[in-house]
């Protein structure tokens, strides 16, 4: 049965780590699809632009300061945002990489204290007040590094498998409050932030480790993402989505 109107009519929805990458193109994304976008980001003047780009274009959208590794951000953001939040994309993340044998101590807080405690800050802040309207669905970025390692990604992969894994304890603590939570899991999606490693020698050999043969697309995630968000997926919490050309499963 189809109404005629967007998937997302009337939902608002708020994106971590707006400002580039995969979040502003899930920002667009929902936009598109009828959401009112709320970009946080902690350079608000950075996501003010695309907000508006949103806003020309559809629905109206709104940018927020947001760093998710420091609680009363959290706060402040959400307080700009008095109505009912339907749909959280929790995506902000770095990367952190290099050999363990030299991580400094602090480069490995800053991955946990972004990838993990950051989602956990912002989905418990943003689920009190799902829980209070009657629900909603949350999904946490995490990536296939939190299903099966690489090399010099420690801090990275353990922070992605413990975001899998709060996923699913979220998602049993908080399904009788209407509340879906979920893992989207990219495998290697191509931005401009690895295009230079894709096109050197041990780029090309790890995309012919892909089944696929080819890199992800931020359009790839398109559909996976709004099954997440939308009724669509009403049946499904602490699930975890692998979108990655069969990466996961390359021959040993
Ligand atoms: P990106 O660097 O372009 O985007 C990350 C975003 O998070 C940026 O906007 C950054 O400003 C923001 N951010 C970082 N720390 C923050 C903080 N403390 N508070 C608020 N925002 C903060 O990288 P991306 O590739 O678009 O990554 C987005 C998400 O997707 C990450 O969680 C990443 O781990 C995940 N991911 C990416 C890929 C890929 O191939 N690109 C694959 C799997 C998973």
């Amino acid at each position: 049965m189809t109404t005629g109107k967007p998937l997302l009519d009337g939902r608002t929805a708020l994106v971590t780590g707006a400002s580039s990458g995969l979040g502003a193109h899930f920002a667009r994304l929902l936009a598109r699809n009828g959401a009112r976008v709320v970009l946080a980001a902690r350079r608000q003047d950075r996501i003010a632009g695309l907000a508006a780009e949103l806003a020309r274009a559809g629905p109206p959208a709104r940018a927020v300061a947001l760093d998710v590794t420091d609680p009363a951000s959290v706060a402040a953001a959400l307080a700009l945002v008095p109505e009912t939040i339907d749909i959280l994309v929790n995506n902000a993340g770095i990367a952190g990489g290099g050999a363990a044998l030299d991580m400094a101590q602090a480069d490995f807080d800053a991955v946990i204290d972004t990838n993990l405690k950051g989602v956990f800050a912002v989905a418990q802040a943003v689920a009190r007040r799902m829980a209070a309207a009657g629900g909603g669905a949350i999904v946490n970025i995490a990536s296939i590094t939190g299903l099966r390692v690489a090399g010099q990604i420690a801090a990275y992969a353990a922070s992605k498998a413990a975001v899998v894994h709060l996923t699913r304890a979220l998602a049993l603590e908080w399904a009788r409050l209407g509340i879906r939570v979920n893992a989207l899991c990219p495998g290697y999606v191509e931005t401009p932030i690895n295009a230079d490693f894709f096109a050197t020698d041990a780029g090309k050999a790890l995309i012919r480790r892909i089944p696929q043969r080819r890199l992800g697309r931020l359009q790839d995630l398109d559909a996976p993402l709004l099954l997440l968000c939308s009724e669509g997926g009403a049946y499904m919490t602490g699930a975890v989505l692998v979108v990655d050309g069969g990466h996961l499963v390359s021959s040993l």
